[in-house]
């Protein structure tokens, strides 16, 4: 069914970069025999799902978007990818992103922009656009992402799906090609908190071949998912992201949600976290400077493409016309940008004053979970916004993601999950449940509460 509806509508929302009919029918099969041989598999064995272009699949490519990657085909799976396979998931194919996961709404794309099926002239977010159209355009029943500024949570906002962003360290990054190491999350899409809970279940846990993986017990979100139970429950409105140059309809259904919450047993009080309003200004360092190091092994040597290397030219040469050629503008921004910040001389100023940053913005959460078990928020400023609208605006592109970036500085937990559509335009508006690390099943408790 799922093979037939990427036939039917995929060539509108251009969600997938790759997807293989015989590929997946096959594993299918083989999932089947498997089952039939009596292994048991979990409660996720022979479900479809797509990946992200970002995770490593053996049996096809892997391009995280970019020129560069054209035509590599990894010798490995991630580890997300492996432990998928082993419950019997089955893979439909690679979903598109922004290059190198660098943006909000697939647009930097080297492959084209991926389209909104709630309406086609819209972005559906990103960087892991892809994998969110692809599950609300019903060409998938789950995805997989990553979110490092919000590239999960804010794709599954504005089309209307559940997107988490689990406790940084809580899923492998092995096998996740590498923008901003400190922040990269890998993450599930479901459309209902029941199903992101199922599978964030299905790849988390400790992983020996990534070092920045926690060796701690998966937190319960299934079963918090299963409940739903708000009663008595501390909620912290964060003030600094309520407010100013927020879209009305999204503040309306969010303090509704508030309301609702409220409604239900929740505690509700009002929560200042003060260095947040600095925090989109230290990602945009910190993120940049992390890329322009990962971003060093893209040398025409070892992956992918190779410009003018016709045995007249130098090494150098060869790598400086790859590059030229193999990074879109955005990458190329955020290498300079990286670069210069890292450099010396300007090192104390820059990085090293977004790493105070960090740790401000870490300390105010410590303070703000001190008093309450969950901050709420709106998940973005504003529905999705056009194809276009702010593709030559970086500034603009930025912004998508202001309420979401607090969590990847600091490494805690945080869902998104729909709360209805925006009066004005009739488009999904998603709520934003953040908590501390490792307490991932605070959000899918909300999540289902709203639900
Ligand atoms: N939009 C943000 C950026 O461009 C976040 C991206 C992400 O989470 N991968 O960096």
């Amino acid at each position: 069914t799922y093979l037939d509806r990427i036939g039917e509508v995929d060539g509108d929302v251009r969600a997938f970069l790759h997807a293989d009919r015989e590929a997946a029918l096959e594993q299918a099969r083989a999932v089947d025999s498997r089952i039939a041989a009596g292994e048991e598999l979990g409660p996720l064995a022979g479900v479809p799902i797509a990946h992200k272009d970002v995770f490593t699949t053996t049996d096809m490519p892997t391009t995280a978007g970019s020129r560069i990657l054209e035509g590599w085909n990894p010798p490995y799976d991630a580890t997300v990818t492996s432990r998928l396979r082993e419950a019997g998931l089955v893979i439909l194919g690679k979903t598109n992103m922004d290059e190198f996961a660098m943006g909000s709404s697939t647009e930097n794309s080297a492959y084209g922009a991926s389209h909104n099926p709630w309406d086609l002239s819209r972005v559906p977010g990103g960087s892991s656009g892809g994998s969110s159209a692809a599950v609300a355009a019903y060409e998938a029943p789950l995805a997989t992402g990553t979110d490092t500024g919000g590239s999960i949570r804010q794709p599954a906002a504005v089309c209307g799906l559940v997107g988490a962003k689990p406790t940084y360290g809580g899923s492998s990054r092995y096998g996740v090609i590498a923008f901003a190491s400190s922040l990269d999350t890998p993450g599930p899409f479901a459309r209902n908190v029941l199903d992101a809970a199922l599978l964030h279940e299905a790849f988390s846990g400790h992983d020996p071949r990534d070092s920045t993986s926690v060796d701690a017990p998966v937190p319960p979100v299934v079963e918090a998912a299963r409940h739903g139970d708000v009663e008595g429950l501390r909620v912290g409105v964060v003030k600094e992201l309520d407010g100013e140059g927020y879209q009305p309809g999204v503040l309306r259904r969010f303090h509704e949600t508030v309301e609702l919450l409220e409604g239900l047993g929740a505690k509700v009080v009002e929560v200042s976290c003060p260095s947040f309003d600095t925090a989109l200004a230290a990602y945009y360092l910190i993120a940049p400077s992390e890329c322009s190091s990962n971003l060093a092994r893209f040398d025409a040597m070892r992956y992918g493409l190779r410009v003018g290397d016709d045995g007249t030219r130098s090494a150098e040469e060869v790598m400086s016309m790859t590059r030229a050629e193999g990074f879109g503008p955005e990458v190329k921004r955020r290498i300079m940008l990286g670069t210069y910040a890292l450099s010396s001389g300007y090192y104390d100023a820059y990085y090293g004053s977004a790493q105070q940053v960090r740790t401000l913005i870490k300390r105010d959460f410590d303070a703000a979970f001190g008093h309450v078990d969950v901050l709420v928020s709106p998940t973005t400023p504003t529905t999705a916004f056009s194809i276009g609208e702010r593709a030559a605006d970086p500034m603009a592109m930025y912004l998508a993601d202001l309420c979401t970036i607090p969590t990847n500085l600091a490494g805690n937990s945080a869902l998104s999950v729909p709360c209805g559509l925006a009066p004005e335009d009739g488009l999904p508006v998603g709520l934003q449940v953040m908590a501390p690390v490792l307490a991932d099943d605070r959000t899918y408790r909300v999540g289902a509460a709203v639900e």
